[in-house]
């Protein structure tokens, strides 16, 4: 919402003030504890869309567009959901589109080596990390194992009390005189991003059998792994394995006004999303609503899962063909709106300095429109339209809903993307509205318990219209 209307200038409101009563304040505990268990239950994209698919099959959806509450999901790691609306689809669909990877360490197809003592898990890395966060740290393993036979084997350790966890050591301070006058970018390679996985033999018998002597720890670690998943050495090549920051997320703060964990970006916009898909009243001309969660955002959306690819029109194809088969397909995406539901910056209290501040997002404010994305000079950005941008204004102000826009950084300092573009591509009006982050892209992202509250009951009016 904006000032008094009495005013002629504007200044935006913190979505704390519009939830200010006792009975709302609880609502936003409430929803930020349902938030902190989901982000703790999903660390990859396969499980979110496990968990998106379970909560969507709770309320009614199914795979047959014979039926009004629909959806369908690719190799796992991507997902689109729709619910039939009262008006024609002529006059298109009301879309949210989120990412449900996130920055981690994949292991490499041969992760295994044995060097000084430990045996190892090598990795490389997947999306924008500041490498030295993700040092001296509790990891958790997450993914699954194809074996030769096409069984699916899930891979989960590191998450259950009494579970043991995982770890990249650090140099000491006592060695890092070289490093410390290094820049931040050399003094952190990707090669050194390897994960400790174990450090004893095996009992001397076992060891010598399997080994023949050699590398008798990574041995060992085999010999585990055989035991409680039934893999080989050779299955680790087929597999996806992510070292993910461990343990679960967490209140932030002495009010828990915050919530700090891991995948953030973008699991808060896939959260809301599908709360918003799950919990918004369909009225008498509602239009059709749906939800696209793609993966691969974290390293430009190519790939199958990813949003350059044809999955959304395909989907959208086979919607028209079953409900409204006499209306062309490029109509209904060219009367299409759409939000990109990403995150962005919050103004940073400690780094004020990397942030044009009356243009900065802030924390606690409600979700941001970000008009364009890119980089220097608006490049790589779809820029939404004035007019779609002042009839969601209007929306939100009219149901009181906090809102705020951002642009990520000073004109020149940097920039980032989202998947507006891949859905401009078709046509149809987009802007991107998401929660602002501190943190963004560690291992403790933090974002604003008002904000997830906000954002919800965003993503509902836009898709109730
Ligand atoms: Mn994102
Ligand atoms: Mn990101």
């Amino acid at each position: 919402m904006s000032t008094k209307k009495s005013s002629l200038t504007y200044e935006p409101v913190s979505a704390w003030d519009s939830y200010a009563t006792t009975t709302r304040r609880r609502q936003v505990n409430a929803l930020a504890q349902r938030y902190i268990e989901f982000l703790s239950a999903c660390k990859t994209e396969r499980e979110t869309i496990a968990y998106v698919q379970k909560r969507l099959a709770e309320a009614g959806f199914g795979e047959d567009f014979r039926k009004a509450s629909v959806m369908r999901s690719l190799h796992g790691k991507c997902l689109f959901a729709v619910r039939k609306g009262r008006s024609t689809l002529a006059s298109g669909v009301r879309l949210i589109a989120a990412h449900a990877d996130s920055p981690r360490l994949d292991f490499k197809q041969r992760p295994l080596v044995e060097q000084a003592c430990v045996v190892q898990g090598k990795t490389h890395y997947y999306g924008g990390i500041r490498k030295y966060q993700w040092l001296a740290r509790p990891l958790a393993l997450h993914g699954v194992v194809i074996l030769e036979n096409g069984k699916s084997v899930p891979v989960c350790i590191g998450e259950k009390p009494g579970d043991p966890v995982f770890t990249i050591a650090d140099l000491l301070p006592h060695l890092a005189q070289k490093q410390s006058g290094q820049k931040v970018s050399e003094a952190f390679e990707g090669e050194k991003l390897n994960v400790v996985l174990g450090h004893s033999p095996a009992l001397a018998s076992a060891a010598k059998k399997e080994a023949d002597g050699k590398d008798p720890l990574k041995a060992h670690v085999l010999q585990l792994l055989n035991e409680q998943y039934g893999i080989r050495e050779e299955d680790l090549i087929t597999a996806e394995i992510q070292a993910v920051p461990a343990g679960p997320a967490r209140f932030v703060g002495l009010d828990r006004s915050l919530i700090g964990g891991y995948g953030q970006d973008d699991r808060i916009c896939v959260f809301a999303a599908l709360e918003a898909l799950t919990s918004a009243r369909a009225g008498s001309n509602s239009q059709t609503m749906a939800v696209i969660f793609w993966d691969k955002e974290e390293i430009g959306s190519d790939g199958a899962t990813g949003a350059s690819s044809r999955f959304l029109q395909y989907c959208m194809e086979d919607m028209v063909r079953a409900w409204a088969p006499a209306i062309p397909v490029s109509q209904v995406f060219l009367r299409t709106r759409a939000l990109s539901a990403d995150v962005t910056a919050a103004l940073d209290p400690d780094f004020p300095e990397v942030h044009e501040k009356q243009n900065a997002a802030q924390l606690g404010y409600g979700p941001c429109f970000a008009k364009f994305t890119g980089s220097r000079g608006k490049y790589g950005s779809s820029e939404a339209e004035a007019e779609f941008f002042a009839e969601l204004r209007g929306l939100f102000n009219k149901k009181n809903i906090p809102w705020q826009v951002a642009e990520l950084g000073k004109v020149d300092t940097g920039g980032g993307g989202t998947v507006a573009l891949f859905l401009a591509a078709y046509g149809m009006d987009v802007i991107d509205l998401g929660p602002a982050l501190l943190s963004m892209h560690s291992p403790f992202e933090l974002a604003s318990a008002a904000d997830v509250c906000a954002t919800v009951d965003a993503y509902r009016a836009f898709l109730e219209g």
